[in-house]
């Protein structure tokens, strides 16, 4: 295993993001920080900004950047975070949140920005042709569908599209990505950071190439210390 490093990924939804942040993170051997995953149970704990945060994803807003700003830097205080770093899944969204992560962590605080590339009619058919166990939250597809007609093989329950996964509600969260969160791409490629990573294929491959960008990046990095 190698061991520290601090990344943050970046890609539409559906690009396959969370699948490889988390393998991003056992990979190293850091903590995997999903801003979606600590709303989500910010709000099943019932806390008043848990509460706050889980309105803005019901309606298929983004989180204002204060809350989202917030919670995140409380996270990479903890110590897991400060001594052998992180892979962030969900942030930062906006440039605002990437210049104050930026200020965050320092000039030299991030090893690498991760672009899963994924052309944007394969996401809506990856996304909107997805249908979800009701009971225990298992993943299908209309083109790879359960043996029973929307029966779970797992254990029976019905399995149904998600409210957020219809085509009209993907393409509202396309046009905030479009809008907000790439510029971030310029961003960090100004930075000397960015990895973009073809996200078309097979998860193994995807995940290697993610591992190949990120280390000539790291490479790249140490053989020329006065890059910012
Ligand atoms: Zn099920």
């Amino acid at each position: 295993m190698a061991s520290g490093v601090r990344l943050l990924v970046l890609g539409k939804q559906g690009a396959g993001k969370g699948t490889q942040a988390v393998r991003i993170a056992r990979h190293y051997g850091v903590p995997h920080i999903s801003t979606g995953d600590m709303f989500r149970a910010a709000a099943a704990a019932g806390t008043s900004f848990g509460l706050r945060a889980n309105e803005y994803m019901t309606r298929g807003e983004l989180v204002p950047d204060d809350v989202v700003i917030g919670v995140v830097a409380e996270r990479l205080a903890k110590d897991d975070a400060q001594d052998q770093g992180f892979v962030l899944d969900g942030f930062p969204r906006t440039r605002v949140q990437a210049e104050e992560l930026q200020r965050l962590l320092g000039p030299s605080g991030l090893d690498a920005a991760v672009d899963i590339d994924v052309p944007t009619d394969v996401v809506i058919d990856r996304i909107s042709g997805r249908r979800v166990c009701s009971t225990c939250g298992a993943t299908y597809h209309v083109n790879a569908p359960p043996k029973k007609p929307w029966v779970c093989d797992k254990d029976g329950g019905d399995v149904v599209q998600r409210e957020d996964d219809t085509p009209e509600a993907v393409t509202k969260r396309l046009e905030f990505y479009e809008k907000d969160t790439r510029p971030l791409l310029d961003f960090y490629d100004g930075l000397g950071l960015l990895v973009t990573v073809d996200g078309v294929g097979e998860p193994d491959d995807v995940f290697d190439r993610i591992v190949d960008g990120v280390e000539a990046v790291r490479q790249l990095r140490l053989s020329s210390p006065s890059v910012p």
